[in-house]
């Protein structure tokens, strides 16, 4: 045992600082302290009881032994949740600084955010990409339209698109209880870098909702539709998943654009392997503005903004999930505004706001689907127990960590 630790802590290690090598935080490679609860077979080789280390031979193809599974079609709701990152740090986030009240509200602790997983899991809920929800046909007379797809479902499974806001990484968020970044392992795996709150560098699959579903699909590959994963949302002001690759209207000096293209190098990889292992991509505005109340032309700068630094990025998307929930031109339900068509002609098909429950609508008068998610957060922990009640129960989920209850932190049950 003591051989098989020493083994994959030293392989752990070299690709701790071979990756922290290449990061901002290279400097630090001595003080990389990665993986203390991440130590698993996937990527560590096992030792013999003789210390003679031997890599674990990749199971045979299951799909041919797998029982047969039966696919029926599905027609009904498609239920939306969805997440913004989790505190890894709960010590760090509800430290009584002014961002406290934020975290509480709007994100789930990562011990939550596995709870909710398992809940999802129990209660048969199967992930879905949004993307084979709805597609674009043309009817008889050229004209485009949105159209609801049957889904072929296991039996007795029900949908649920999962979605992922605000993935960036902000700079607000560094020493704040998140991680800084997603990086790609030397084993090809994405992992999340980041401190702990005594300032040691930590390189993790434990701490970061894409690397926690990362894991648990592995664990339960029925939980996925054809290895669907997350719709993951991004602005650009900050960059992309923890890297800088956002322009700066105040900088223009060359300096900064090559540290900006450096940046773009490294995440490309990252935007690569994400998209490889299931997960897929929406525009949240570039600026995290309220489209509601923003005027055409600060609407279309910042699409157009959103679609040079991030679409460029991450490639075609038919996806907008609206900052704040605020839907374009005053609200989209009853009217087609000149804003929404100008979206509508950057590829955008799909409008998601944020709701009550997971609505949706097919417009009739342009080619679009208008649609609400549901938050898992704070607030509704605290203020929504029966309305979750159907995907967790929060008092089983609540994380006595948050340890805000009082007058100004209420609970309703
Ligand atoms: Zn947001």
């Amino acid at each position: 045992m003591v051989d098989m630790k020493k083994s994959a802590l030293a392989l752990l290690l070299a690709a701790a600082a071979a990756l922290a090598s290449c990061s901002p935080g290279g400097k630090d490679a001595a003080a990389v302290r990665p993986l203390r609860e991440t130590a698993d077979a996937a990527v560590s080789p096992e030792a013999t009881p003789e210390g003679t280390v031997h890599v674990i031979e990749p199971p045979e193809e299951t799909e041919a032994l797998a029982p047969e599974v039966k696919l029926v079609p599905y027609d009904g709701i498609v239920e939306h949740l969805f997440f913004h990152t989790p505190i890894a740090y709960t010590e760090e986030a509800f430290d009584g600084d002014a961002q406290q009240e934020g975290f509480d509200k709007y994100m789930v602790t990562v011990s939550e955010y596995k709870k909710i997983l398992q809940s999802l899991y129990d209660k048969n809920y199967i992930i879905v990409n949004m993307n084979d929800v709805w597609n674009e046909y043309t009817d008889e007379k050229g004209e485009p339209y949105m159209k609801r797809e049957t889904l072929m479902l296991p039996e007795g499974k029900k949908p649920i698109i999962l979605s992922y806001d605000d993935i960036s990484y902000y700079e607000y968020m560094m020493g704040n209880g998140f991680p800084y970044r997603l990086i790609l392992g030397r084993d090809g795996e994405l992992w999340s870098y980041g401190k702990d709150p005594a300032g040691n560098s930590v390189v993790s699959q434990d701490l970061d909702c894409v690397t926690l579903l990362d894991k648990f699909i592995k664990e339960h590959p029925d939980f996925s539709l054809g290895g669907a994963k997350g719709l993951i949302c991004l602005t650009g002001y900050n960059g992309i998943l923890g890297y800088r690759t956002q322009t700066d209207s105040g900088d223009s000096s060359p300096e900064f654009e090559e540290r900006r293209q450096k940046e773009i190098a490294r995440v490309r990889p990252i935007v690569e392997r994400l998209k490889e292992t299931g997960w897929y991509f929406a525009s949240h505005s570039w600026g995290h503005i309220n489209l509601n109340t923003a005027s055409f032309a600060k609407a279309k700068n910042d699409a157009d903004r959103w679609m040079a630094e991030v679409g460029s990025l991450i490639g075609p998307t038919k996806l907008m999930v609206y900052p704040f929930g605020s839907r374009l031109d005053g609200g989209d339900v009853t009217k087609t505004g000149e804003a929404f068509r100008y979206y509508h002609s950057l590829g955008f098909r799909v409008f998601a706001s944020v709701g009550v429950e997971s609505y949706s609508k097919i417009k009739s008068d342009i080619s679009a689907v208008i649609c609400d998610r549901m938050h898992a957060d704070g607030l509704t922990l605290r203020n929504e127990r029966e309305r979750y009640m159907k995907f967790y129960d929060a008092a089983d989920v609540w994380d006595s960590a948050r340890a805000l209850d009082g007058a100004k932190y209420t609970r309703s049950w």
